[in-house]
């Protein structure tokens, strides 16, 4: 049965669901409140890296499951994500932190400095030891947000920019017609118990710096990860601040990002800096996302770090649960 569903939202939630259901055969219309340039609030920012492995550092063991369940389904979409790993690393002095991320993650090679420097050349005699996490991959998220609205649009799908869901509608869905709130950390007064995390990030462009993979550069309190968004242009992040404004990144966020990326590689002191910018990832206490049901109305939210590592397999189980009635897993229905 052809299923009629409005998606409110286009960051990578909204439109991986999207995508999902048109390609199931579903009439979808995909409603943003921003213009097309500006789509995905948190998702713009994002790094974006498919990390189930290395986020297993600090996320519940539900993240890993679904993310390593994720990564298959982007790899057989084939949208152009880079597959190739991700790089950790330490100095020295910290060399007890790559022990410490070694112990509490999976799925890793360890690697002498003759290794990294074969990975990647420009670091070449900066660190002794590292970890590669072959089977991750990253991909530049405003050109992804990009590529999944072509594919639903080719599939027939209704994406609709400039195009704000006022609340009255989404709460009076019509009969037959199922509506998916995707909004993000926008939806915080209509969901309980979602919060913002504040994640500040700098893109900067480097003549003639040539990274192939997402390097993370381990330090105790200082931890930064460095992602290739395309030629001589990296994202560094990012903080992670239990706030929810969302006003410019501050002095002190943009000396440790800036200064810990310099402690990467000394090239980074000649970038030029072309964007300093504070999303909010949208959180539940637990950092687990959630799939809530109000009627006909679905809500997918809550991602936190991991929204583009997620955003398939909730895509997916949404799906199934609207076609089938099959139950959302257990992990992901905690009432709001
Ligand atoms: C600095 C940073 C780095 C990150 N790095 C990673 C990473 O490496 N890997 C990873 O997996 N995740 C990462 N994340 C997390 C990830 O970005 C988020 O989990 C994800 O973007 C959340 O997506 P979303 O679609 O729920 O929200 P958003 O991207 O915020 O999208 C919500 C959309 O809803 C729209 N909207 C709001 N209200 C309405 C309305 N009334 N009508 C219509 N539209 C509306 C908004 O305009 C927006 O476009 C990072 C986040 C940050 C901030």
């Amino acid at each position: 049965m052809q299923l009629a569903v409005t998606v409110i939202g286009g960051g990578i939630i909204g439109l991986w669901q999207a995508l999902t259901l048109a390609e199931r055969g579903h009439r979808v219309t995909l409603r943003e409140a921003a213009c097309e340039s500006a789509t995905g609030a948190a998702s713009r920012l994002a790094g974006a890296m498919l990390a189930p492995y290395c986020e297993a550092e600090a996320a519940e063991e539900i993240v890993k499951e679904l993310g390593l369940r994720s990564l298959q389904i982007w790899r057989a979409a084939n949208l152009g994500v880079a597959w190739r790993g991700t790089l950790v690393v330490a100095h020295q002095r910290d060399a007890a932190e790559l022990l410490r991320f070694q112990r509490l993650t999976e799925g890793h090679q360890l690697l002498t400095d003759t290794d990294i420097g074969t990975l990647e050349p420009v670091l070449v005699g900066r660190f002794q030891r590292g970890l590669l996490f072959p089977d991750e991959g990253h991909i530049a998220p405003r050109r992804m947000l990009a590529t999944l609205v072509e594919r639903i649009r080719a599939l027939g799908g209704d994406v609709r920019f400039e195009s704000a869901v006022a609340e009255p509608v989404w709460m009076a869905a019509s009969a037959g017609e199922i509506v998916i709130d995707c909004r993000g950390i926008a939806a915080r007064n209509d969901v309980t118990g979602l919060r913002g995390v504040r994640g500040e990030m700098a893109v900067v462009t480097v003549q003639g710096m040539r990274l192939t993979r997402p390097v993370r550069l381990l330090h105790p309190r200082f931890p930064i990860y460095v992602v290739p968004w395309g030629e001589d242009t990296f994202m560094i992040g990012a903080t992670s601040i239990e706030s929810e404004h969302a006003r410019p990144v501050s002095l002190k966020s943009a000396i440790e990002l800036l200064a810990s990326a310099y402690a990467l590689h000394p090239a980074f002191a000649d970038a030029r800096i072309v964007e300093l910018s504070a999303g909010i990832r949208p959180a539940f206490a637990d950092n687990i996302p959630k799939i809530l049901a109000k009627g006909r109305r679905l809500i997918v939210n809550g991602t936190y770090r991991h929204g583009f590592l997620l955003a398939p397999v909730l895509a997916q189980a949404v799906a199934v649960h609207l076609e089938t009635g099959a139950p959302l897993p257990a992990a992901l229905t905690c009432a709001s």
